[in-house]
């Protein structure tokens, strides 16, 4: 079985500095073990090796081989460089909707959440912030994502676009729009559709959105139990769309968090959000120090 990275670090240097003095050989054989850890949180191979060569650099300058508890040493600095990894700049949490009525563009593959991900986020800034918030589905292809969001809607009393049979895309975000100019609205959320996976056609239709609306956040919304192809996705569709955030949802599954900290070493954008169930209260914002923890073990 698994046994977490504290433990197994920890470990490692103690039967160590029971054998006496300790080089910078034996701090390298433990890093291995991080490496090892990393792997099995799903983090990339070179994110990984980044990772680790970090780690060294710092263990080295903080003489941990001098220091009597050497592994709650190492534990210590693993821990501060993932957060600090994870955290990147800017406040998590923060969206920049100033400006009524801001457009908001909710992206990502089909399944991930996206939906869900919307109203969540509909309803806590309703809750949280006091705004007055519009949801569009663009999804044309799925009648029943577009009545998923409706409900959603009435559920959380949160207004939702009316469905216009027929009606494509880039017409629906247009209208969106002028009815968040007309309604008096904050913000309005366009729920663009998903595949299952990228595809040239998804690409194109997300982009012409994202030119009318000219949103101020594009999120993307990601499971973040599918570790490598999160970050794959991601990658992706900030070349194509342009994305300033992600959420990653799932984060209340078994995944260990490795997802994240590849996406923001991969990616450079931040982690905005985290899904922690299907309940409408299941997001948080994203925090760093939760994450390490959660790869820590
Ligand atoms: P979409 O196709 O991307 O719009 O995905 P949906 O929003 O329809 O979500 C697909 C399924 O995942 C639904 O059953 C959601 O309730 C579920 N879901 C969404 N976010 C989370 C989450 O953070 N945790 C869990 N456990 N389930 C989630």
């Amino acid at each position: 079985m698994f046994e977490n990275l504290s433990e197994r670090l920890s470990g490692v240097f103690d039967r160590l500095t029971k054998q006496g003095a300790l080089n910078d050989e034996d701090v390298k054989t433990a890093l291995r073990e991080v490496r090892v850890a990393l792997l099995e949180a799903d983090v990339s191979l070179p994110v990984a090796r980044d990772f680790v060569k970090a780690v060294q650099d710092k263990a080295t300058g903080q003489s941990v081989t001098k220091s009597v508890t050497p592994g709650q040493q190492v534990v210590k600095i693993v821990h501060d460089e993932l957060v600090h990894v994870l955290a990147g700049e800017g406040e998590p949490g923060k969206l920049k909707i100033d400006n009524a009525p801001a457009p908001i563009l909710m992206v990502g593959l089909q399944g991930s959440g996206k939906t869900t991900t919307t109203a969540k986020l509909a309803k806590r800034l309703k809750e949280r912030e006091g705004k007055k918030v519009l949801m569009a589905s663009l999804d044309v292809n799925r009648p029943a994502a577009m009545e998923q969001l409706q409900i959603l809607g009435v559920q959380i009393g949160v207004d939702t676009l009316p469905i216009v049979k027929g009606e494509q895309p880039v017409a629906i975000a247009k209208r969106a729009k002028m009815q968040a100019a007309l309604g008096g609205y904050d913000v309005y959320m366009l729920d663009t559709a998903g595949r299952l996976s990228i595809d040239e056609e998804l690409m194109q239709q997300v982009a012409a959105v994202r030119d009318v609306a000219n949103p101020r956040e594009t999120l993307l919304v990601v499971d973040g139990l599918t570790g490598q192809d999160a970050v794959h996705t991601a990658e992706n569709f900030d070349a194509r769309i342009g994305i300033t955030g992600v959420v990653l949802t799932r984060m209340d599954g078994d995944g260990r968090g490795g997802a994240a900290l590849s996406m923001r070493a991969v990616t450079g954008k931040p982690i905005k959000f985290v899904g922690l169930g299907e309940k409408m209260d299941a997001l948080e914002t994203f925090e760093p120090e939760r994450v390490a923890g959660r790869i820590l073990g």
